[in-house]
């Protein structure tokens, strides 16, 4: 499961700028109700009908019920909800009511390697996976770009002491518990154009998957990026979480290869690639100069195909349904695993069926969710069913993991 932690403020600002270059007023004024072009490439969508049917999540997992459209471009096969006026006015609803972490009291969510339980929190494993790969000085200055409450600046500041670093909001609502954050000179409120200061490394964590152009936004880091400067990417990987494509404010949904092309196209070369520092996240390190043969962005045999892209997608479409359908025929009252967007997800679809959630987050425990309390697994009920809203290969896990428990747990369809 994962869930966003940006500052909402910061993406919207972003969103309100990079899709005037998408979208020009009078271009939306005569034409609101067809297509938009693919905002990656400007290539031709095409729509897959079978996902209005589906229920949608927003980013800080409320349910959304607008009927949601999603497509595929025929010419880069980048995943994608088209960027409607539609969809522009719907974001600015969601993030006006956004809440980071709302589940955990503020706290960020752990993430928990589904074979051993073992949990560390998001931020925490990005600091180690930049650790490992032994490319940051000792010191060096940070912008952190939608730092939302600050978590990944307390991370970073714990492990790299002598880092400068700069968090970027706009507005200053978390100003004092930010600027407290060892090693944080500043919050910076207003677009980031105005820093007049050039920076080591720029770190967009879950920010890129909501901008309507991302390769325009990269490409104007350049001005705020030291020639030798790296930018910090993580964004959720579609290939290992069916459930993204349910995130209303996500606009992109990225694969390596669509993440790397990205990258690419916006005059930066991958430098460090990972699909698995944290589960179901891409990470990556990318900076200005070009390094041939470092990353998979420069492999000529990785061909992507639209069409196969396409046909997964609807796969993944097909899967989220029988999920739905399993959970409409399971016996009421019924529970289930997770309090993050798959769980709001399915909650949502399936209404007043649902009276209790299971969670191993000791934030989340206790809590109330939906209007449902949230059970450790040694707690809840065991005579009830208990949907595992998960990748079927995931949620098998997770259900012989809590085997001890016997709670009836049921596991999506393949
Ligand atoms: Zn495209």
């Amino acid at each position: 499961m994962k869930m966003s932690g940006f500052g909402y403020t910061s993406i919207l600002a972003i969103v309100a700028i990079m899709s005037l270059s998408i979208l020009s007023e009078s271009e939306v004024l005569k034409q609101p109700q067809l297509p938009a072009a693919c905002h990656i490439c400007k290539g031709q969508l095409n729509e897959l009908s079978s996902f209005s049917v589906l229920n949608q999540v927003t980013s800080d997992c409320r349910p959304w019920f607008r009927i949601g459209r999603l497509a595929v471009c025929k010419d880069c096969g980048m995943v994608q909800k088209p960027v409607t006026e539609e969809w522009l006015q719907e974001v600015e609803e969601i993030y006006s009511g956004y809440a980071v972490y709302e589940q955990g009291g503020g706290v960020e969510q752990v993430s928990f390697d589904q074979n051993t339980g073992a949990s560390l929190a998001r931020s925490e494993k990005i600091v180690d996976w930049l650790l490992r790969q032994g490319v940051l000085p000792n010191t060096g200055s940070l912008l952190d770009i939608g730092c939302g409450n600050g978590v990944f600046l307390r991370a970073f500041g714990a492990k790299y002491p002598s880092w400068q670093m700069t968090a970027s909001e706009l507005d200053t609502r978390n100003k004092v518990l930010i600027e407290s954050i060892p090693g944080v000179t500043k919050l910076h409120v207003g677009s980031i154009e105005s820093l007049k200061t050039r920076f080591d490394l720029i770190v967009l964590i879950h920010a890129l998957e909501h901008i309507p152009s991302p390769i325009d936004y990269l490409k104007s880091l350049s001005s705020i990026l030291n020639p030798n400067g790296l930018i910090l990417i993580q964004v959720p990987d579609l290939e290992a979480s069916p459930f993204d494509i349910l995130i209303a404010d996500h606009c992109t949904h990225f694969s390596s290869e669509t993440l790397l092309s990205v990258v690419d196209k916006s005059d930066f070369d991958c430098f460090r690639f990972e699909a698995v520092c944290v589960p179901k996240e891409l990470t990556l390190l990318a900076k200005r100069s070009i390094l041939p043969d470092e990353c998979a962005s420069t492999d000529h045999s990785f061909q992507h195909s639209a069409l196969s892209t396409q046909h997964s997608v609807i796969a993944h479409i097909a899967w989220l349904q029988k999920i739905v359908q399993q959970g409409k025929t399971t016996s009421s009252p019924l529970g289930i695993f997770g309090t993050s967007i798959s769980a709001t997800w399915l909650a949502a679809a399936l209404g007043n069926k649902v009276s209790f959630f299971v969670d191993e987050d000791s934030n989340r425990i206790g809590r109330g969710y939906l209007g449902c309390p949230i059970y450790a697994p040694k707690d809840a009920p065991k005579d009830l069913a208990l949907l595992i809203p998960l990748r079927t290969d995931i949620a098998t896990a997770v259900s012989q993991r809590l085997a001890h428990f016997n709670l009836q747990c049921i596991i999506p369809p393949l």
